[in-house]
C-alpha cells in the first residue's frame, strides 16, 4: 500500500487549481495526469522582470517592467482589427497590442489616465515600442503581485505558461515535508537540501545557472530518483539471488554430446562466459546473469549448453523469447542441436491452443519435457513444470525486470536465469536497466564472417540504388529494406514504407513483401516465412517490425533515412545481414542535408562492427534518453536524472542500494519507512510488493 503522505501526490491533476474537465487532457499531455508529475516537470527558463527601464530606454526583445500612464484608448478600426491603449511617460509613448480583446474589460482596466504597471516583452513596430499581450497588468499599489522572477516550463499546444505556472504552484503546495531517505553521510557531502526544498528550489530558478543539471537541488531530486531505481533492482537481485538458490553441478556428458556434433569449436570467448555462467549454476545461491554480444556473436549456443548441464543435474529449463516468431526460430536451431543430445524439447505460444495446449502442460508437469521454448505464454498461470531449475530470457530489452524473473518464480526450488542481450548498451547504461546483474560480454566474433560493407550513399542517388537492387534480385540475392522512421506518428511510417514497396513492387512484380506494426501478428509471420523461405526477394518494413530473424541468406540490407536512427538501432539492422556465406553490404541512406553530426555518426557505422564501441559513441554523441529511443527499449524513464550530467550520482546510487541491501535486507530496519516511501514516490512499487511476498 501507498504511503498515505503520498497520497495527495498521486491524486489526479483536477485536483489542482485552474485544472478541470476542460484542459486536463492538455495536462495529462503534457507531464502525465497526476500532482506528481507536475512536480517532476522541471522548468527549463525563466522570466526576469526586474529591468524598470524608461520607455526610451527599452529595446527589442528585451522583457521589461515599466511605470506608465494610460494616454488614450484606440478600439479597432476594422473587423478583427487589433485594440491598442497608447501609454506613456515622460519619456515618450509605447503601444499596448490586443487582439480579440474585449473592450469592456480593456476600459475597466486601463482607464485613461491611470497609472499601471505594465510587464512584457517588447516588440518594435515601425521603429516604434509596443507590447503586444502584456504579461501584467498591475495598479501601483498592488506592484507586490507582479513576480520578479518568473519560471518558464516546457508546454504543449493549447496550454499557455500561465495555467501551467499555476498548477504546479499547487502541487509544489500539496508536497508535504518526507522524511529523509539518503545516507546522512552523503547528503552532508554533497549538500543535498531536503526533498521538498529541493523541489521549490528546483522551481523557483533565481537565475540561468539554476537551471543547470549541476545545482544541488537538481542533483538531490535526481539522485532520489536513481536511488529508487538502483534500490529496486537491487531488491528485486537480492530476492532472486538468496532466497532459493541451488547448486547445479552436471557432469558434462549431455554438453559433449552437443558439441561432439557441431562442426566448429566454440571461440575463446564463448569458452570463457561459459565457465562464468557454469561457475554460476555450480554456486548454491541463485544465478542472475546478463550475457551481451552482438547478433551472430554465438550466444545461443551457451544458453543451450548451460540449460543441458541444469537437465543433466535433473532439473527442467525454459527459454523465454519476446516475440512469437523468435520463439519458433530459437526452437527450431535449438532443437536440431538438443535432439543430438537426446534432450525433449517443446514449444509453447499464445497460439498453441486447446488439446495440443493441455499435452505439452501435463507433459512438462509430469517432467517429460526437458526444454520448453516460448513467449510470454510461458509465464501464464497455469503453466506448471515438474521441476524448473534454469530460465534463459532472450530479450531486446523488451522484457521489464519483473518479467524477467517471473518465470523464475514458478519454480518450487529456485531456477538459475541467464539473460541475453544483443543490444550493446554501455555500461553506465546497462547499470540503470539492469542494475547490478553479473554481467558477461562476448566481445569475440565465431571464425570466418566476412565484414560487412558498409556505405553511406545520398537520398539524391535513390534511383542509382534501386537500379542496384533489381540487379542484385536478378542474380538471387535477398534484399531488407527498412524505411524511415518518421517521428510524427505510426501512420506516416507506414505511408513512407507503402509507398516504397509499390514503387518496389512495380519493378519486381511479387517478389516484394512488406510487414509493418499494424499488421496482425499471423500476417506479419506469414510474410517473415516467405522472405525466410526465398519467396520474397525483398522485404520492406519499417522499424517496428521483428528484426531478430535470421535469414542467412539476405546479403542487402538497405536503411533509408539512417540518419534518424540511433547508432545502436543502426548496428542491430546491419546484424540481420552478414550471417550467410555470402558477403554483405548495408547501404544507408542519408538526408541529402543531413547535418555534420549526422555525417560523422553515419561514418563511426562505416569504421567499426563493434557494437559496444558503437554504443559508447553514441552515448557520447547523443546522450542516453535519445539514444535507446525511450519507451520501446525498455529503458527505465528517468524524469529528473540526466544520465550525463548525473552519471557520478548513478554510482553513488548504486553503492548506496547495496549498502541498504547488506544492511537490511527486508526493509525492516530505522530508515526503512522513509525509503519505502521513496520507492513508492518513484513508483518503483512493483519491488516492494516483491519484498512481501518473499
Ligand atoms: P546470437 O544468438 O548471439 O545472435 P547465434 O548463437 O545465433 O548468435 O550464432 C550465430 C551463428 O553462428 C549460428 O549459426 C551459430 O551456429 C554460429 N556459431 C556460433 N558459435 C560459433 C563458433 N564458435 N564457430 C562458428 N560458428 C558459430
Ligand atoms: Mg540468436
Amino acid at each position: 500500500m501507498r504511503p498515505t503522505i503520498l497520497f495527495p501526490l498521486f491524486a489526479d491533476v483536477t485536483t489542482l487549481p485552474g485544472v478541470g474537465p476542460r484542459n486536463k487532457a492538455l495536462f495529462e499531455r503534457l507531464t502525465g495526469g497526476r500532482v506528481v508529475d507536475l512536480l517532476w516537470h522541471l522548468p527549463t527558463g525563466l522570466v526576469d522582470r526586474r529591468a524598470r527601464p524608461k520607455v526610451a530606454q527599452v529595446k527589442e526583445g528585451e522583457v521589461v517592467t515599466l511605470s506608465l500612464v494610460v494616454d488614450h484608448h484606440q478600439p479597432p478600426t476594422r473587423h478583427r482589427g487589433p485594440y491598442r491603449v497608447i501609454m506613456r511617460d515622460d519619456s515618450g509613448f509605447l503601444t499596448l497590442v490586443f487582439f480579440h480583446a474585449r473592450a469592456d474589460w480593456l476600459v475597466r482596466t486601463l482607464p485613461e489616465g491611470s497609472t499601471r504597471l505594465i510587464s512584457g516583452r517588447v516588440e518594435l513596430f515601425q521603429d516604434r515600442p509596443q507590447i503586444t499581450h502584456p504579461d501584467y497588468i498591475v495598479k501601483p499599489e498592488e506592484e507586490d503581485s507582479l513576480p520578479a522572477l518568473e519560471p518558464l516550463y516546457p508546454l504543449t499546444q493549447g496550454l499557455g505558461q500561465k495555467p501551467v505556472r499555476r498548477a504546479v504552484e499547487g502541487a509544489l503546495s500539496l508536497a508535504p515535508d518526507l522524511p529523509e531517505w539518503s545516507d546522512p553521510d552523503l547528503v552532508a557531502r554533497e549538500g543535498f537540501p531536503s526533498w521538498k526544498r529541493a523541489l521549490d528550489a528546483a522551481h523557483a530558478p533565481q537565475s540561468q545557472a539554476d537551471l543547470e543539471a549541476d545545482t544541488a537541488a537538481r542533483r538531490r531530486l535526481a539522485y532520489d530518483e536513481l536511488l529508487a531505481n538502483q534500490l529496486a533492482l537491487a531488491l528485486v537481485r537480492h530476492r532472486a539471488r538468496k532466497s532459493r538458490g541451488r547448486s547445479l553441478q552436471p557432469s558434462g556428458r549431455l554438453k559433449r554430446a552437443i558439441l561432439d556434433a557441431l562442426p566448429w569449436q566454440l571461440t575463446n570467448d564463448q569458452v570463457r562466459v561459459l565457465a562464468e555462467i557454469e561457475a554460476d549454476m555450480a554456486d548454491p545461491s541463485a544465478m542472475l546473469r546478463l550475457v551481451q554480444g552482438d547478433v551472430g556473436s554465438g550466444k545461443t549456443i551457451l544458453a543451450l549448453l548451460a540449460m543441458a548441464g541444469a537437465v543433466e543435474a535433473g532439473g527442467q529449463a525454459a527459454f523465454l523469447a519476446p516475440t512469437e516468431i523468435l520463439a519458433r526460430q530459437h526452437f527450431d536451431t535449438l532443437k536440431s542441436m538438443a535432439d543430438k543430445a537426446g534432450l525433449r524439447m517443446e514449444i509453447l505460444t499464445g497460439r498453441i491452443k486447446g488439446r495440443a495446449r493441455a499435452d505439452i502442460l501435463s507433459r512438462l508437469a509430469g517432467g517429460e519435457i526437458d526444454i520448453l521454448v516460448g513467449t510470454h505464454a510461458l509465464l501464464t498461470g497455469d503453466v506448471d513444470f515438474a521441476d524448473l531449475a534454469f530460465v534463459v530470457v532472450d530479450e531486446q530489452h523488451r522484457f521489464g525486470v519483473f518479467q524477467r524473473l517471473a518465470l523464475a518464480e514458478k519454480s518450487k526450488r529456485g531456477a538459475d536465469v541467464l539473460v541475453m542481450t544483443a543490444t550493446p548498451i554501455p555500461r553506465t547504461l546497462t547499470m540503470t536497466i539492469y542494475g547490478d546483474m553479473d554481467v558477461s560480454r562476448i566481445m569475440e566474433k565465431p571464425p570466418g564472417r566476412k565484414p560487412i560493407d558498409t556505405r553511406v550513399v545520398s537520398l539524391d542517388r535513390l534511383p542509382e540504388v534501386i537500379d542496384g537492387i533489381v540487379r542484385a534480385v536478378g542474380a538471387g540475392a535477398q534484399i531488407y529494406w527498412v524505411c524511415p522512421l518518421v517521428e510524427l506518428t505510426e501512420k506516416s511510417d507506414l505511408a513512407a514504407a507503402e509507398d516504397r514497396f509499390v514503387q518496389l513492387q512495380q519493378l519486381l512484380g511479387p517478389k516484394v513483401g512488406l510487414v509493418h506494426g499494424r499488421m496482425k501478428s499471423a500476417e506479419k509471420d506469414a510474410v517473415m516465412a516467405a522472405f525466410k523461405a526465398g519467396d520474397l526477394s525483398v522485404l520492406v518494413a519499417t522499424t517496428v517490425i521483428e528484426v531478430g530473424v535470421d535469414v542467412p541468406n539476405a546479403t542487402i540490407m538497405v536503411i533509408e533515412h539512417a540518419e534518424r536512427f540511433g547508432l545502436a538501432q543502426l548496428h542491430q539492422l546491419r546484424g540481420r545481414v552478414g550471417r550467410g556465406a555470402g558477403s554483405s553490404t548495408c547501404m544507408l541512406l542519408r538526408a541529402a542535408d543531413a547535418g555534420e553530426v549526422a555525417r560523422s555518426r553515419l561514418n563511426i557505422m562505416r569504421e567499426t562492427e563493434d557494437g559496444f564501441l558503437i554504443a559508447e559513441e553514441d552515448l557520447r554523441l547523443r546522450g542516453a534518453g535519445e539514444m535507446l529511443g525511450t519507451r520501446q527499449s525498455g529503458m527505465p524513464e528517468f524524469r529528473l536524472a540526466d544520465l550525463e550530467a548525473h552519471s557520478d550520482l548513478m554510482e553513488f546510487a548504486r553503492d548506496e542500494a547495496r549498502l541498504v541491501i547488506a544492511r537490511d535486507p527486508d526493509l525492516k530496519g530505522p530508515r526503512a519507512d522513509a525509503l519505502r516511501v521513496l520507492l513508492y514516490l518513484f513508483e518503483r512499487d512493483a519491488a516492494v510488493k516483491y519484498l512481501k511476498s518473499g
